[in-house]
This record gives structure tokens, C-alpha cells and sequence, in this order.
């Protein structure tokens, strides 16, 4: 008999198999399917039983996409036709990840879900440095926000003189096609160009790098390095405080 159609929603973090809820790998056990993201530590995909379907619905360059509106088709078909879906996804399925689109998708089918959180790129970024992303008098807020464009190409549309002023840690998601942009925007509405700034690339894999710099050279020390995706970009007055090292440095992670 096939098990109720489920369909959970699962945090699979930052890269490092070992940053994922009791939870996430008890789903990923209990799975006939696992439709999963590029962004996935691929070890936990060894968690599902050995005749669970993986279907990889990642995005990667040279290679045909699936599509969101194949991915939602797929979820409800699954789910209806196997039972126990895992939609496993890179961080925390809320931040940045379409979650909406398929939970709009599940519900229209009338089938039940969950979301189970995941360490999300800016409070893995924040460990991996030793910062705090809010500090009592000088970060009252973290803004997690989004560096491209709905389209994926140019810099976001935000605003820029509200994110200037803020007393908050800036955490900015796929920063760095548009990191000039961003930073220059910033400044351009009177941040401190010496505010300190960090680029942390890979966060949480054994390929991690972090460019330290400031909100007026982090672009060009980015460049220099030859930073690219997936990255996030840190600004914010409690970077001062941290530990960080004056140029790239890579480090050795837990489960090097
Ligand atoms: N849901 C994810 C974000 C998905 S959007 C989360 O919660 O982290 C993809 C972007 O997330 C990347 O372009 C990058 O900006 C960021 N990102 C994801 N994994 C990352 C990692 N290991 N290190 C640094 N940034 C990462």
C-alpha cells in the first residue's frame, strides 16, 4: 500500500553534511523520493534507502533544466503516486528557494506538507567567521536580501537609502555578478565606505574562502581572488569585531 502523499520541505544547509536538523535526515530515511537542488551536500542523498527515486532538479550550466513548473508537477505526481516526498533543499527552504510557488503547488492539490528549517548561508557565513550578525547598539536588525535581480541578471531592486541608514547587518545573497553595484549603491547613499566587509565563498564545503575587505575594495579584492557563486556578501558594523583574516584565506572545515 502506498503511504499518504507528504510532501516535506527540507533544509539540507550550507554544504557541510553535518549542519542538517535530526529531523532532515530522519525525513530523508523515511523517503520513497528525494527531489533535490544543485546546492546539496551530496552525502546526504546516501541517507535514503536504497530504492528511494532521486531525482536531481538542480540547476547547473550546460545542462538542461528542469523547470519550476516541471519541479511542482513533479512534487504532486510523486507525492501521489510514492508517498513520502523529501524536496530537499540548499540552507533553509525559506530564504531565497521558491518555497511559496511549491507550497502554493502542494496545497492546490489538497496534499499535506511541512517545512523543516535548515542553517541558511548568512548564519553559516556568520559562524564560519565569528561574528555576531546583531549586537546590542550597533546591529538592531539583520536584512537578508537578495544581490541579482527577479530575472537573475542585474542588481536588485531595493532601497538603497533605506538599506544605507539602517543599523543592521547586511547579508546579501547572490552578490557577485553585481558586487560593484551593490557596494557602490550603498555608498552612493551615504554608508561608510570603511565599513567593513566580507565575502564568504562556499560557506560550509571544503572549498570554503573568505575575502575580507571594505564596502569601498571588497569588489575589486573579489575580482582579484576570482570569487564566484554561491557567495554572500556580509556588511555591517559587528564585522569589526571579528577574527578575520586581511586577505583570502581558506580554511580547513569540521569535516575536512
Ligand atoms: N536557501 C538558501 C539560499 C538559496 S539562493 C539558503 O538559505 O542559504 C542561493 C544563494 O545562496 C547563493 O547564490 C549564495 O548567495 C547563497 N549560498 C548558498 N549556499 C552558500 C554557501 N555554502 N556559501 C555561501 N553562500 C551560499
Amino acid at each position: 500500500m502506498t503511504a499518504r502523499p507528504f510532501v516535506s520541505f527540507v533544509g539540507a544547509g550550507p554544504g557541510d553534511p553535518e549542519l542538517v536538523t535530526l529531523k532532515a535526515l530522519r525525513r530523508l530515511r523515511e523517503a520513497a523520493v528525494v527531489i533535490h537542488d544543485r546546492l546539496i551536500p551530496p552525502a546526504l542523498l546516501d541517507e535514503a534507502p536504497a530504492d528511494a527515486e532521486i531525482v536531481d532538479a538542480g540547476k547547473a550550466p550546460g545542462r538542461p533544466c528542469p523547470g519550476q513548473s516541471h519541479i511542482n508537477w513533479l512534487l504532486v505526481d510523486r507525492a501521489r503516486r510514492r508517498g513520502r516526498v523529501v524536496r530537499l533543499k540548499g540552507g533553509d527552504p525559506s530564504v531565497f528557494g521558491r518555497l511559496a510557488e511549491e507550497i502554493d503547488t502542494v496545497r492546490e492539490a489538497g496534499i499535506e506538507f511541512e517545512v523543516v528549517p535548515g542553517v541558511t548561508a548568512a548564519t553559516a557565513a556568520a559562524a564560519r567567521t565569528g561574528i555576531s550578525l546583531t549586537a546590542r547598539g550597533h546591529a538592531s536588525m539583520l536584512v537578508l536580501a537578495t544581490g541579482t535581480d527577479h530575472a537573475g541578471r542585474g542588481v536588485a531592486a531595493l532601497d538603497w537609502a533605506l538599506l544605507a541608514r539602517a543599523e543592521a547587518t547586511l547579508a546579501f545573497y547572490m552578490p557577485v555578478q553585481g558586487l560593484e553595484a551593490i557596494t557602490s549603491a550603498l555608498t552612493a547613499m551615504g554608508r561608510d565606505d570603511r565599513e567593513r566587509a566580507l565575502v564568504v565563498e562556499r560557506a560550509g564545503t571544503l572549498d570554503e574562502r573568505v575575502v575580507a575587505g571594505r564596502l569601498d575594495d571588497i569588489a575589486a579584492r573579489c575580482r582579484e581572488a576570482g570569487v564566484g557563486a554561491p557567495a554572500l556578501l556580509l556588511v555591517g558594523p559587528t564585522l569589526d569585531a571579528a577574527s578575520v583574516p586581511s586577505a583570502v584565506r581558506h580554511f580547513t572545515t569540521a569535516h575536512a
